[in-house]
């Protein structure tokens, strides 16, 4: 029985095990250390409502500070661990302390992929991962600044739809043929950049960027410049072209890593002492028969959950069809389960209407779904895709028909 716990990175994955463990009736001691001076709040509204300015400080914490006294958790913040020291069962903090263990829960999250080009260290370039990183590039946002995007995912939309909102002049920059094809189908792509054209976003495909160069003194940003010698003025600039797990202190510690912290089904390390969870953590899903490592409130909600149980001796295997959620504009992209590998993709609906679903299919089985502005289809598929169901392909292509029905 583990009497002393702590977890490490003050993010979604920690709330929910510290929830977790408390509901189920831990009562040793429970210690959360996190490298942000912040309690654990939410990320999505960064690229969305609070970069906006729509949303204020307070509303982004995921539980308030009431609930950490109330929990008896003992929270070290603005405070990063720098080393494991395993044979001690200690953690070696950037104050020169150590805390000790008996059970250590990784929740480190991840970080920006850096973008390995000139200019990336000048002023008016960011990247978006925190509330500062947030409040840093907020005041780019204003009308008729020209804000250029590299990398068309999910961040790079979002960030695109809310400075096209606030009037700033937006240029996409995407490496791929299209935006946001590493997980969507051609239609969903397709649909998404035209939204964002027809909003006065300039995408720009196929377009590898070489240098960001720089005037004045101090030294700040003008322009992007991409490998075809095209010049993308630029008052400010957003990298956006992923993320990379926060996995160096379990590598650095000997655990083994690829892409990400490597687990097992239980979210447990080679070292039966440590546990891993959310987006630092690469786990086998039974469901689809591979190792993943992915970055959604979801995820990191669910696999905290199973990490803490686990901890605790109650043996659960982590096995969950994911979901994510992408706010553009007025369109609300829900995508459930991992498309990748599919052989089939069958559309309900019509794009133009601005409401469709793109359904993913695998030898005949429904794989996963995104679903845009078509919440039924998305609650739907939530009870379907872990079902293994395998629609009749002319009732699927009906949106007149439910998805229930059609399976
Ligand atoms: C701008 C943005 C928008 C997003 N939008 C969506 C969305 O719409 N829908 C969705 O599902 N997901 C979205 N996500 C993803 C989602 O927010 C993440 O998947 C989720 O926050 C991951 O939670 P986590 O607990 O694994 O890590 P995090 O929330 O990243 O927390 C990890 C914490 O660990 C800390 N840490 C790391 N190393 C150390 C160390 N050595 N010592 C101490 N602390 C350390 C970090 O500083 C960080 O605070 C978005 C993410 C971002 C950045």
């Amino acid at each position: 029985m583990v009497g002393n716990v702590v977890i490490v990175g003050a993010g979604q994955a920690a709330v929910q095990a510290i929830d977790t463990l408390r509901r189920h009736h831990f009562g040793g001691r429970l210690t959360l250390i996190g490298a942000e001076p912040e309690l654990p709040y939410q990320r999505p509204p960064l690229s969305k409502k609070y970069l906006a300015g729509a949303l204020a400080r307070e509303r982004l914490l995921l539980r308030p500070a009431s609930f950490y006294a109330q929990h008896a958790v003992e929270t070290r913040l603005g405070r990063r661990v720098e080393a494991i020291e395993r044979r001690e069962q200690r953690l070696r903090l950037d104050d020169g302390t150590s805390v000790a263990y008996d059970a250590l829960l990784l929740a480190t999250g991840s970080r920006p992929r850096p973008l390995a080009v000139p200019g990336t260290d000048l002023e008016g370039v960011y990247s978006l991962r925190t509330v500062a990183d947030a409040e840093r590039i907020r005041p780019a946002l204003i009308c008729g600044a020209r804000l250029v995007i590299v990398g068309g995912g999910y961040i790079g939309l979002e960030v695109a739809a809310t400075a096209r909102e606030s009037g700033a002049e937006v240029t996409v920059l995407e490496f791929a043929p299209r935006v946001i094809g590493r997980v969507t189908c051609n239609a969903v792509s397709d649909f998404y950049a035209t939204e964002h054209e027809r909003r006065g976003v300039r995408i720009v495909c196929g377009a590898r960027v070489q240098a960001i160069a720089a005037h004045g003194t101090p030294q700040r940003v003008r322009a992007v410049i991409t490998e075809d010698g095209q010049e993308y003025a630029a008052d400010a600039v957003l990298l956006g072209v992923g993320a990379v797990p926060a996995s160096e202190l379990a590598s650095n510690a000997g655990l083994p890593c690829e892409d990400g912290i490597r687990v097992d089904e239980y979210c447990r390390t080679t070292d039966p002492a440590i546990y891993a969870a959310g987006d630092c953590a690469n786990l086998p899903s039974p469901h689809y028969g591979r190792r993943l490592r992915l970055e959604s409130v979801d995820n990191a909600f669910e696999q905290g959950a199973s990490a803490a149980l686990n901890l605790l001796g109650q043996t659960t295997v982590h096995d969950r069809v994911p979901w994510f959620w992408s706010d553009q504009y007025d369109l609300k992209l829900v995508i459930v389960g991992i498309s990748a590998g599919y052989d089939e993709v069958v559309l309900r609906g019509n794009p133009a209407s601005r409401a469709f679903t793109a359904c993913y299919l695998r030898e005949g089985e429904l794989i996963a779904l995104d679903s845009i502005n078509t919440p039924k289809d998305q609650l739907a598929a939530r009870k379907l895709i872990p079902a293994r169901a395998r629609p009749d392909r002319a009732r699927l292509a009906d949106p007149g028909v439910t998805l229930q029905q059609a399976c």
